[in-house]
């Protein structure tokens, strides 16, 4: 109980007490009693036997005999002010029932007390005065029906008359039965009286002990009324009629859905012959069934029983099953069934006749009966007798192939599940003599309400001849061998002939090629093995198939591409709805071995004829508009476009731009001094490169991964190791004191995973005279998870040899901290985003934990990007001792950073500090 719940409690108590006192209807000399009896009223109120039975009024409330007893001690308007302490208990005080529900409950009993003194008062009148023990008990027994009656009249039929909800005439019946349990209340109430009035407080604890044993009966009659009416209710929950008939073939159950199902109300059939209650069905089959069930005892099943002459008479099953003393029927309605599965043959006929020139077999399978309808060539098919059947689903199931029938099975479900627009599959299946044939399904779901299937129907065709066709086009390797569509010879052969249709036999008509590539496919294939990998890319072309229409083609292309070719169009939005299909039908998961595997693909469109000249130029910009699409957020589609027409040429320019730059190493290097946060001095240098495309400066992100693409990353790379090597060793040769302790070069991924990568840094460093301990190499977090294996052993290979390693961009790639313990790495570069949020409120500690890391693996720390004062502060104060940064010096060509080395002092706010110190110094 809640204080609040407390409070009202203790305010409805002591109201239900003071109000008869002040108003005098209560004797004040027995005020205590009267006190107990509102207590006692609010604790039987809040019990928790009444719950669930609260409804039924046939159950009496413990609380009516206090109030019983409060009216027969005080009389009707102390009773009153007790019954509405109890009523309104549950909803003000414990919250169990609703508030204006409470205040309806309080009324009722308000009333029902008030009847109930009436009634006591005018039979106890018209009585001699002087009376006998039975005679007693006459004004009891009125009141008790008084209240009852009164009660049941008021709850179950007034109220739900004033809320304008459903009447149940019967309500006195249902009062009746629960009467006597009344009349046990008011004698309890009349004892418990007896015991207040005489001050027979020796009885007390034998009427309390009584009491308690009366209450355990009294719950547990309860609980059973409850788990009976539960029962009830289930039965009327029941999809499913049920009656029950007792020996003498009276009706002694009749449910709800029975009601529904026979169009016939309880009323009529409770405590009659069935058959009187339903004279249409007097001369069916039920009666006899019913007899010899009775004589017999075994049970029965009538499958189609219809309920009238009309041709839309209901038509139910009935199963009739033997039961103690008579007769349990259980009722289907199979109406619509009949009917389906009447239509299904008509139509199946006719389709039949349809199909059975195309040579197709035809099924169709009732998801909710699990009735699997086939036709004659179905059957023939597999040589079966040639009649169409009613069968189950396993006869086709079961003749699956066992290697086929975990993908089967996958087919259907995304088709069911709704993530493939047709459910199509090529598998085996057992021919009666034992062979395999190749058969491939085709079907389609209709739905239902919430677009739950609830039938599926297609088509079965023997491919096995054209499988064998295949077969001979796979060994001459026209096929892709793993997944057994056409590969990019003949795909492309395809397309050069819709050029020739589109030029020639259909001028205006266009077509489009859909360049498909899965993402995150690689990601599949490392984690999960090439295995998975392999029934991913079956599975997937499965599920592409189903996508098309007729007359177009797909292909494999290699790797996760896949290429389709959608023939004749009507317009562009075609294609675009025809991808994002394709899009829908992957993003169901795919069951591989036993676990869900997710994948989904970008898209690249580009439509033809349009100003081609040949298939390759056309597949060419289907596939720039697909990596377009990857970089825009991948599970997309794009169309090529002029945009896109312009960025290719933009970039082609670019590509031959850098060729020349690589070419002729026309490029630069740049160095950003690298400084001991303690003391602000610079101790070495970053190497980055620098390119001017046509006067302007073009960024190391933007080049450097095309030169990676390019293959031109080799010769670049060499070159700035080179031309770094060779500056920071003449620095060091000229300026000895200068404390110049390391010069670093960014080394991407590819150019460390070149052959000779040592042995270039070796003839660098023979050839520049650069000692191997000044010399680190910077390798990015994301370039070591391409191959972490390979990486650690040339890694390893550079530092045997005395070269250090730093590990770039550290924290931002997120996979690689679990092998890093693995890695020989001598410090972690802690990435500038980092930094930047330093100084965040709430921000993650990562620089924390990056310190606490290196602290463990005994490595240093540099951190990048330190632009203000500030983040000097904080991070020194974390005990980070190196750092680079535009607070301390932008990355300088070679003369800047020469006269840097000049000065000799220290950098950033440090070196501010100094000069002022020794303006200071020169001032006095
Ligand atoms: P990086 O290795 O993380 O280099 C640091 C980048 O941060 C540099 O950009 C540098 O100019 C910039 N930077 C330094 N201090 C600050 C600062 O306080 N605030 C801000 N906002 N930026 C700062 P840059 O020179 O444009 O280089 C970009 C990236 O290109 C480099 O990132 C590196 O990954 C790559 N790169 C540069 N030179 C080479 C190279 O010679 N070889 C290879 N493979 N990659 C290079
Ligand atoms: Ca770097
Ligand atoms: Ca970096």
């Amino acid at each position: 109980m809640t204080r609040r719940s407390s409070a009202v409690a203790a305010a409805v108590c002591v109201g239900a007490v003071l109000v008869p006192y002040l108003a005098g209807w209560a004797q004040p000399e027995r005020l205590a009693e009267l006190s107990g009896l509102v207590v006692a009223a609010m604790l039987a109120a809040t019990l928790d036997v009444h719950r669930r039975a609260s409804s039924d009024r046939g159950i009496m409330p413990p609380a009516f005999i206090v109030i019983f007893a409060s009216l027969m001690l005080f009389g009707p308007r102390v009773a009153v002010s007790v019954a509405a302490a109890a009523a309104l208990t549950p909803g003000f005080v414990t919250g169990r029932v609703s508030r204006s529900q409470s205040l309806v409950d309080t009324v009722v009993v308000i009333l029902a007390a008030l009847a109930a003194a009436l009634t006591h008062q005018s039979i106890a009148s018209v009585m001699p005065r002087i009376l006998l023990w039975p005679w007693l008990v006459v004004p009891i027994v009125g009141a008790v029906l008084a209240y009852h009656l009164t009660q049941g009249a008021l709850a179950d039929f007034v109220v739900p008359f004033i809320r304008r909800q459903g009447l149940d005439r019967s309500w006195w019946k249902r009062a009746l039965a629960g009467y006597p349990l009344y009349l046990i209340g008011g004698a309890i109430a009349a004892a418990l009286v007896e015991v207040i009035d005489r001050r027979l407080w020796n009885s007390a604890a034998v009427l309390g002990a009584l009491l308690f044993l009366g209450h355990r009966l009294y719950a547990d009659y309860v609980r059973r009324l409850e788990e009976d009416y539960r029962r009830r209710e289930v039965i009327d929950d029941l999809e499913q009629g049920m009656s029950v008939l007792d020996a003498g073939g009276r009706v002694t159950l009749w449910n709800d859905a029975l009601e529904r199902i026979l169009r016939c109300p309880r009323s009529r059939a409770l405590g009659r012959p069935f058959v009187e209650a339903l004279p249409a069905l007097a001369h069916s089959e039920l009666p006899r069934t019913i007899k010899e069930t009775v004589e017999d005892r075994k049970p029965r099943t009538l499958n189609h029983l219809r309920l009238g002459a009309a041709a839309d008479a209901p038509i139910v099953q009935v199963k009739v099953l033997p039961v103690a003393d008579g007769v349990t029927l259980l009722w289907h309605d199979v109406t619509e069934r009949v009917r389906a599965e009447h239509e299904l043959r008509s139509s199946g006929e006719r389709l039949a006749l349809a199909a059975e020139g195309a040579n197709d077999g035809l099924w169709q399978w009732n998801l909710q009966t699990q009735e699997f309808y086939v036709s004659g060539r179905w059957r023939a098919m597999l040589g079966l007798p040639a009649q169409a059947a009613i069968a189950a689903p396993d006869e086709w199931l079961q003749r699956v192939h066992t290697d086929d029938s975990a993908q089967l099975q996958a087919a259907l479900q995304a088709h069911l599940t709704g993530a493939t627009p047709v459910f199509q599959h090529e598998h085996r299946i057992r021919h009666e003599d034992g062979t395999y044939l190749r058969v491939l399904s085709r079907g389609v779901a209709t739905r239902g309400a919430g677009r739950k299937p609830n039938r599926i129907a297609g088509s079965l065709t023997d491919t096995t001849a054209q499988a064998q066709a295949q077969e001979r086009l796979r060994s001459v390797g026209f096929l892709d061998s793993l997944t057994g569509l056409c590969n990019r010879g003949i795909f492309v052969e395809g397309i050069g002939r819709h050029f020739e249709e589109c030029g020639r036999r259909k001028p205006g008509s266009t077509f489009a090629v859909l360049y498909l590539d899965l993402d995150r496919f690689k990601i599949v294939n490392d984690s999960l093995g090439h295995m998975v990998g392999d029934e991913l890319l079956i599975a997937a072309s499965r599920r592409l198939e189903t996508c098309l229409r007729q007359g177009d083609s797909l292909a494999r292309l290699g790797g996760d591409e896949f290429a389709i070719c959608l023939a004749s169009l009507n317009d562009e939005g075609q294609a675009n709805a025809i991808a994002g299909r394709i899009q829908h039908a992957l993003s169901a998961p795919f069951t591989i071995g036993g676990r869900d595997v997710f994948t989904s693909a970008s898209i690249g469109i580009a439509f033809g004829p349009a100003h081609y000249a040949n298939a390759d130029e056309i597949m060419r910009d289907a596939d720039t508009a697909m990596y377009h699409a990857k970089s825009r957020g991948k599970s997309r589609h794009e169309v090529f476009d002029d945009a896109m027409h312009a960025r290719v040429r933009d970039r082609l320019s670019l590509e031959n731009d850098l060729r020349r730059a690589v070419a002729a190493n026309d490029f630069e290097v740049h160095y950003q001094p690298i400084v001991s946060l303690i003391s602000g001095m610079c101790i070495g240098f970053e190497s980055l490169v620098r390119w001017k495309r046509n006067g302007e400066p073009v960024s190391p992100v933007t080049f450097v991964p095309i030169a990676e693409e390019l293959g031109l990353i080799g010769s670049l790379g060499t070159w700035v190791l080179q031309e770094a090597c060779r500056t920071f060793a003449d620095w060091q040769r000229r300026f000895p004191a200068a404390g110049l302790d390391c010069i670093t070069v960014n080394v991407s991924s590819r150019q460390l995973m070149q052959q000779n990568f040592l042995r270039v840094v070796q003839h660098t460093l023979s050839q520049t005279g650069l000692a191997a301990a000044s010399m680190r190499v910077e390798i990015t977090e994301t370039a070591l998870l391409d191959s972490p294996g390979e990486a650690a052993i040339i890694l390893t290979a550079l530092r045997d040899f005395g070269v250090k390693v730093y590990l770039d961009d550290f924290g931002t790639g997120y996979s690689s901290l679990s092998h890093l313990h693995k890695l020989p790495v001598d410090a972690l570069k802690i990435d500038r985003s980092f930094v930047a949020s330093l100084l965040l409120p709430g921000r993650p500690a990562i620089v924390e934990s990056i310190l606490a890391l290196a602290r463990t693996l005994n490595t240093s720390v540099v951190a990048e990007g330190i632009e203000s004062e500030v983040q000097a502060r904080e991070l020194e104060r974390l005990g980070c001792t190196h750092a680079q940064g535009f607070l301390f010096s932008h990355p300088l060509s070679t003369e800047d950073a020469e006269a840097l080395i000049v000065a000799h002092r220290p950098l950033g706010p440090k070196g501010v500090a100094a000069s002022e110190a020794e303006a200071v110094l020169v001032a006095r």
